[in-house]
């Protein structure tokens, strides 16, 4: 009778759910399951730390709609891997982590890396499970990867004893699932879809947030046309950017407080009210704002500020009924009215307050000044990574992006250390585009051994690590030479002082297919410019 071992099974049900890229750190009891995947046609990618690792899956569910895999060791192995679990769960993306654990007839016996695993994963996720039988393994996994994409998207986690990874059953009593294709994508009540609509049009000051969620729906050209229809303001969260361009002539986002906090109707679309919108509170927002939820989560609607209307669905369809709804009765929000002029006039007044900074040549550089030879010169669809505080609240406001899900950051949890297995991710997603991770120096110390995994896959990342000696208000060795941690490994590493050094050095790792790190020396005294309000910077 032919037989076939556990770690095949797995891999199997992995290629059989549309499974491309798996991203761990190798050990027992998981060595065979990399190995039974790559045979499978599953890329395989063994990161430095599980943590890392776990990003990037959680990213790779961001991009593309898709579990993407984190493969963790038993014990501290799939601890560390907890941290992209709770990553995922924060940001409502796809990600499935396999963690070993030890045979099942050791359980309770002090077992070699031995934890309560799926215990641990419990509060991060919408399944965690460890399958009851070797040959009901791919019913598992066809289950942990349906969990993570219908519905609010999340992280989901399969527990796998050694036993059931090394050991073989007979071939023929294995039943393989098939492919999860796509979730349903749920249409909103048609009431709440005419009421939503005429919240709007009764509206004195509209606004529009455009959110991830958009992102992660796919809904690019329904929420274009949405907006090109109606001529709405709108502003994108910070990962809702490049939805529509950021120099769409509607956007506000060079007048984000003023709009937050004036605005008398405010339409989210796959964003939440959390602490990136200021809980929709005053003194950030109006006490009277009237709010317009759009959310795949009915749970959602209504969290923290109650919701005039709800529409419950995928931002995708119900986008496309509003537009239904909008080419039977036309409605366009007026081309001039005092609040287009009020936020108008607030822009220009940003722009000219920022733009002292961004010609600043003073060395050691500035925020703003090192940021303009980014914004000169990224390729337009660049996929940018940014993490660290001023780093990224600045990067935020001076670099633009074009394109949907071009740009990932700390996200919903604020986590720091992402950054380099978010470019990972991005760079195996999408092999053809540059991929440039900015990153505080603060943050790239969390991961930043994972420059060696990019080295060792040829990945034409450019690491740009703004280095003020300093994290969390504590002093760093005084110019650390982290460029030079690439060259250990064989790719190109830049250390700048100028913004002239800093051009010359982007131009070049732009123009070089070989992973680089350019380590740009900042002010330690440089600041973000004064802000009305505190945003993410608290
Ligand atoms: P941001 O940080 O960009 O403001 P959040 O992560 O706070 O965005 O909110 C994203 C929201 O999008 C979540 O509440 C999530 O439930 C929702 N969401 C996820 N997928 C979809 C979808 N397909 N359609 C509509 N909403 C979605």
């Amino acid at each position: 009778m032919p037989t076939v071992d556990g770690a095949t099974i797995i891999a199997r049900s992995l290629r059989d759910q549309g499974v491309e890229h798996m991203f761990g750190v190798l050990g027992v009891p998981v060595y065979p399951i990399a190995g039974a995947a790559k045979k499978e046609g599953i890329k395989f990618y063994s990161f430095r730390n599980e943590q890392a690792a776990s990003y990037a899956a959680g990213a790779v569910g961001y991009l593309t709609g898709r579990p993407g895999v984190c493969l963790a060791v038993s014990g501290p192995g799939m601890i560390h891997a907890i941290a992209g679990l709770a990553n995922a769960w924060s940001n409502c993306w796809p990600m499935l982590l396999i963690g070993g654990a030890n045979d099942s007839y050791q359980n309770g016996l002090g077992a070699f890396q031995e934890a309560p695993q799926v215990e641990a994963a419990r509060p991060f996720v919408k399944y965690a499970a460890r399958p009851d039988s070797m040959a009901r393994m791919p019913f598992f996994i066809e289950q942990a990867i349906r969990h993570s994409m219908a519905g609010r998207p999340g992280a989901t986690y399969i527990d796998l004893p050694g036993d059931f990874i090394s050991g073989e059953i007979d071939e023929e009593s294995v039943r393989y699932s098939q492919k999860y294709e796509e979730p349903p994508r749920p249409f909103a009540d048609p009431t709440a879809v005419e009421q939503a609509l005429d919240l709007l049009r009764s509206a004195e000051n509209p606004l529009v947030v455009v959110g991830k969620g958009a992102a992660y729906a796919r809904a690019e050209d329904e929420v274009k046309e949405f907006i090109e229809t109606t001529q709405l303001p709108f502003l994108p969260s910070p990962m809702g950017k490049g939805l529509l361009p950021d120099d769409h002539p509607l956007s506000v986002a060079a007048a984000r407080s003023y709009a937050l906090q004036n605005a008398d109707v405010i339409f989210l679309v796959g964003a939440r009210l959390n602490w990136i919108m200021h809980f929709g509170a005053p003194p950030r927002f109006r006490a009277d704002v009237r709010t317009i939820q759009l959310d795949i989560s009915a749970e959602e609607i209504g969290n923290g500020v109650p919701a005039e209307v709800g529409l419950v669905g995928d931002a995708r369809s119900v986008l496309s009924q509003l537009n239904e709804s909008l080419r039977n009765k036309p409605w366009q929000y007026p081309a001039e009215t005092t609040w287009r002029v009020g936020i108008a006039k607030k822009a220009q007044d940003n722009q000219a307050g920022t733009e002292p900074l961004l010609n600043d040549d003073a060395v050691p550089m500035g925020y703003y000044r090192a940021l303009r030879e980014m914004r000169d010169r990224l390729p337009k669809d660049v996929i940018l990574v940014s993490e660290g505080a001023n780093t990224m609240d600045i990067a935020r406001a001076v670099l633009p992006s074009f394109f949907p899900r071009h740009r990932l950051d700390a996200g919903s949890f604020g986590t720091m250390g992402v950054g380099t297995g978010f470019a990972i991710a991005s760079s195996v997603v999408h092999p053809d585009k540059k991929v440039v991770a900015l990153l505080g120096d603060s943050a790239f110390g969390f991961s930043g051994m994972e420059v060696e995994v990019a080295c060792r896959f040829n990945l034409p990342i450019v690491f740009v690590v703004f280095n003020n000696n300093m994290g969390g208000g504590q002093r760093y060795v005084v110019n650390a030479h982290y460029e030079q941690i690439i060259e250990a490994f064989g790719g190109k590493g830049y250390y700048v002082n100028t913004p002239e050094e800093f051009g010359t050095a982007l131009t070049d790792a732009i123009g070089d297919p070989t992973p680089s790190l350019i380590n740009v020396m900042i002010d330690p005294k440089a600041q973000r410019r004064p802000q009305q309000f505190e945003w993410l910077t608290r």
